[in-house]
């Protein structure tokens, strides 16, 4: 007997919004297979390849995008992203939830292929929390957390959007407590 055919969840938000932490918390599932973007940015202290995101030159990035490879690809801070294809078609048929996390412009070229899912937008309380929390990561200096501040302005407007009269994203989560936002999105998954 084949596998009832698995669910696509595809979960966005800035840099800061909790996003990451609510992806590690849904991969802790068994069922759950996460899609392992192609990427051009450099690899950050703790990161792997062909684990975190398969790390590429901007070349071979450019030769698989002309090959038709990724599901969607986005430019995100000067960097190429990509999910690419073909991981979804084969965890969905057998029967896993698919999670792909990425910003808003690959999400609306989802919608626009009119690919079924969960869209999930994960949005911090206000500009001003998610400012402290960058700075509480201390990773960024102050000229890299404003910018980080303004793509987040950029994308939590881009969230709201509408795509062929319907919204870009199923649900907006305000991540004011991670365990309660984990279990908003666990909820809607496995009702
Ligand atoms: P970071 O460089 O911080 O890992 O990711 C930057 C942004 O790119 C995040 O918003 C992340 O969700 C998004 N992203 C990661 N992979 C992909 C992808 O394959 N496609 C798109 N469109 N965005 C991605």
């Amino acid at each position: 007997m084949n596998a009832p055919r698995g669910k696509l969840v595809v979960i966005s938000g800035p840099s800061g919004a909790g996003k990451t932490s609510v992806c590690r918390a849904l991969k802790q599932h068994p069922q759950v297979e996460f899609s392992v973007s192609a990427t051009t940015r450099a690899m950050r202290a703790g990161e792997r390849d062909g684990i975190d995101y398969h790390f590429l030159p901007r070349d071979d990035f450019q030769r698989r995008l002309a090959e038709n490879q990724f599901l969607e690809w986005a430019t995100y801070n000067g960097n190429m992203y990509g999910t690419p294809r073909w991981p979804m078609d084969q965890a969905l048929a057998r029967g896993q939830t698919f999670l792909v996390e990425i910003e808003v412009k690959g999400t609306r070229q989802l919608r626009e292929r009119g690919i079924e899912g969960l869209y999930v937008f994960i949005a911090p309380p206000s500009i001003d929390e998610l400012r402290r929390r960058l700075q509480k990561r201390g990773s960024n200096d102050a000229t890299e957390i404003e910018q980080r501040v303004r793509i987040a302005e950029d994308e939590i407007a881009a969230s709201r959007e509408l795509v062929a009269g319907a919204p870009l994203y199923d649900v907006i989560l305000e991540n004011r407590d991670l365990d309660a936002t984990i279990r908003a999105v666990e909820a809607m998954l496995w009702p």
